[in-house]
């Protein structure tokens, strides 16, 4: 139709929710233009997930706001377990153990809750200043109101001829009736006389508590713009459609995607509340077993508030397997939370938000077409219960590991075999979620055990065990991805992925490294395990002896990493081996010079750092390592923000970090690690030819170009 208005986008997000802005932010870190649509004319202010794990934080701080978050959340220290007490002749609970809340040493921040209105302001604000860094202009905001009506992949996607923007979308506006969208369950029916948040005009629900004043400001704006598109239609050609459209995604629904999986018989009620209650406990995340009246988890929240988690004995699903949600209110979930908790007393006189739901467990079968040009993320793409408190982390870190490869396979940086471990590394994650959820949520739902013979029963010892373990597996921190052109550890990349005929297909060569070769090379590195995050502890910065988190210094910018462990630099047998990988990384052939765009700076694409053990103070930054570790500008001078030192602070203490790496504090090593801080080749000063191989697998270098 030709009255339809036509225009070209590298990128179109559909959904900004967590996983959505998640996907937005990164992209305009990395300065590659970008759209975002959602059918919701105003974003969440209340209610839905809350829990951040450390992983999560980490990526915030990646990304350069999570002191906001942290500033504002209630900081979770310890998990009291509470069981049936033996004592008062199964009437009661008492608390049984004490465990902290996040494994000490894991990481430098410990798991936090704000609720996802909280989170998805600081991304709108995040992505509204990096658009305007990256030189893209002010940004329009999220385009509210509007949703895909067709997607059309043309068949030129994969070699010869491949048209530049080979997603058709066809977007529509919402008429005023179809954009009144509600969140579901949610209302003031049957509290009880109690006070309730706002409930606005078009169904959202709206907190009293907390600063929504800007919030409140620009939905105004949102709202008028949403009216003012309803019933346009336009067509958009992209690059990459990246489909965060949550669990009921229109686009997974285009490309012709199932969720593989089922509903569980579990249903559960969540309230947030300002509790009045004697409850020692109330302030502590707890996890609560009675008797003979179900489970309870009690998550203390930012501004007085808590969130319980409370399963419902009295709600069962028909013989369809679905459960009759209109059954279900406040006062049946609450008077269900009391018994739970007898004999110590609960009430509130604030419920600031409610739903209940039934646990699915759900995996699509395939996160991406099979040119991979359109991608699906977040809740699209899995569901499972949010007791764990995983759904908002993992639906964020799936496109975090998405944006960064889409971004630069766009901007012609990275080569698009790339793309097909965005399936391979993320599905693996999503499938081990579920089968995670799936042991938790049955020990959570189930009865406890009455004594050792009471074989129905779930063992409290089981229990906290699995929490324990849990608690590992929710910190985000022991995702481990699988071997791939990113990733250089043994094994068959497709086997390790999800074992598709697509993902072999489109890796590209493959490397190969033998069991063998790669435990000598992950040796001089063992505290920086092939295929996990990159650990942060503290260095200090040569040139100013500033101590830095070195994470700090993995900022998301799109940017490749080398580290160099420079060892004992004053030794003369090593300064002579760092001058030969140094002479290596200069010389006019090698990656690093063919990776940077003609006139742009040597650190634009690959950026080297460097973390030496030698004494500072006998230390000179321009005397003792090469130029090329602190590159010379004409305008600015040295740059003094590249070489570090594992010694002692003036005030915040000693990092020990090559001892923590596992690196031998003479001979160092050398590491590369992905834009997304995780380390994807681990080897030695002299071993400059692999390294050489590792970029040339994925990056577009110059003869290439
Ligand atoms: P979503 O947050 O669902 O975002 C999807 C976005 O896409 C939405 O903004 C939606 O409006 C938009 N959209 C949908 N269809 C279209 C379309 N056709 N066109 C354009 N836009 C579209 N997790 C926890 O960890 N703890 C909890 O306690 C918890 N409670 C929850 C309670 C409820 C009622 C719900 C719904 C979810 C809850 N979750 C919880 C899950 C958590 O909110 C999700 O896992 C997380 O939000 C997933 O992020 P997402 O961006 O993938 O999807």
């Amino acid at each position: 139709n030709a009255e339809i208005p036509e225009s070209n986008v590298d990128v179109l997000i559909i959904g900004a929710g967590p996983a959505g802005l998640m996907a937005a932010s990164s992209l305009a870190h990395l300065k590659v233009p970008f759209r975002i649509i959602d059918r919701r004319r105003t974003k969440i202010f209340t209610g839905q997930a809350d829990g951040l794990q450390c992983r999560s934080l980490e990526i915030f701080d990646s990304l350069g706001f999570a002191d906001r978050v942290k500033k504002e959340a209630n900081h979770m220290m310890e998990i009291c377990m509470w069981n049936p007490d033996p004592e008062s002749g199964e009437q009661g609970i008492r608390r049984s153990d004490r465990i902290p809340d996040t494994i000490v040493g894991l990481s430098r921040f410990q798991q936090i809750v704000l609720h996802q209105g909280r989170i998805e302001r600081f991304f709108l604000d995040n992505i509204a200043k990096y658009h305007q860094v990256a030189g893209l202009g002010p940004w329009r905001g999220v385009e509210r109101g509007v949703v895909p009506e067709a997607l059309e992949i043309t068949a030129k996607t994969d070699g010869e001829g491949e048209e530049l923007y080979p997603v058709r979308v066809k977007l529509r506006g919402l008429s005023e009736d179809e954009a009144g969208v509600k969140q579901v369950n949610v209302g003031a029916e049957g509290l009880g006389g109690k006070s309730v948040g706002n409930i606005g005009g078009d169904g959202m629900f709206r907190s009293n508590l907390g600063d929504h004043e800007k919030d409140e400001e620009e939905e105004e704006e949102m709202m008028k713009r949403a009216r003012e598109r309803g019933g346009e239609t336009e067509v958009v050609n992209c690059k990459y459609v990246i489909g965060c459209d949550g669990a009921r995604s229109w686009t997974r629904r285009a490309l012709g995607f199932e969720l593989d999986g089922e509903a569980t018989d579990f249903i559960w009620g969540v309230m947030d509340i300002i509790p009045i209650t004697d409850f020692p406990d109330i302030r502590m995340r707890c996890a609560i077993h009675s008797a003979n009246d179900g489970s309870l988890m009690v998550i203390p929240r930012e501004n007085r508030l808590v969130r319980l988690y409370i399963q419902l004995k009295e709600v069962t699903p028909d013989a369809s397997g679905r459960a009759d949600r209109s059954k279900i209110t406040p006062a049946l979930i609450f008077g269900a939370a009391q018994r739970i908790m007898h004999p110590y007393k609960i009430d509130y006189e604030h419920c600031d938000w409610w739903t209940a739901y039934q646990i699915g467990q759900r995996i699509a079968n395939s996160f991406s077409d099979d040119a991979n040009r359109v991608f699906l993320a977040g809740d699209a793409v899995h569901t499972h219960s949010p007791k764990a408190g995983q759904g908002m982390n993992v639906s964020m870190q799936d496109s975090y590991n998405l944006a960064w490869k889409v971004g630069l396979v766009a901007k012609g940086i990275c080569k698009p075999s790339i793309l097909s471990t965005y399936q391979s590394e993320r599905r693996r994650v999503a499938q081990d979620l579920i089968d995670f959820d799936q042991k938790f949520s049955r020990l959570f739902s189930g009865r406890p055990a009455k004594d050792v013979m009471d074989a129905e029963g779930v063992s409290m010892e089981e229990f906290k065990d699995a929490f324990l373990k849990g608690n590992l597996f929710a910190s985000g921190l022991i995702v481990n991805y699988g071997p791939s052109n990113l990733v250089i550890k043994p094994g068959d990349p497709a086997e390790q992925g999800d074992g598709s005929e697509k993902s072999r297909r489109l890796e590209g060569t493959p490397h190969s490294i033998t069991e063998e070769e790669f435990a000598k090379k992950q040796a001089l590195a063992a505290g920086l395990p092939v295929g996990m995050r990159f650990n942060s502890f503290k260095v200090l910065n040569q040139a100013c002896a500033r101590p830095w988190h070195f994470q700090e210094r993995l900022k998301l910018d799109g940017r490749f990493r080398v580290v160099l462990f420079a060892g004992n630099i004053l030794a003369p047998g090593q300064k002579e081996r760092v001058q030969k990988f140094c002479d290596r990384l200069n010389a006019p052939g090698s990656f690093l010079r063919r990776a940077t765009p003609r006139g742009a700076k040597i650190d634009s694409v690959v950026e080297v750092l460097t973390i030496h053990s030698a004494k500072r103070t006998e230390t000179e930054l321009l005397r003792d390592f090469p130029d090329i570790l602190h590159p010379f500008d004409p305008h600015y001078g040295w740059d003094y923000s590249k070489v570090f030192v594992d010694d002692v602070s003036y005030h915040e203490g000693f990092g020990d970090a090559y001892k923590n790496y596992g690196v031998d504090k003479e001979r160092g090593c050398v590491v590369a690690v992905r834009p997304d801080q995780y380390v994807g080749w681990v080897g030695d000063l002299e071993d400059f030819g692999e390294l050489e191989q590792y970029f040339e697998r994925f990056l577009v270098l110059a003869n290439e170009q």
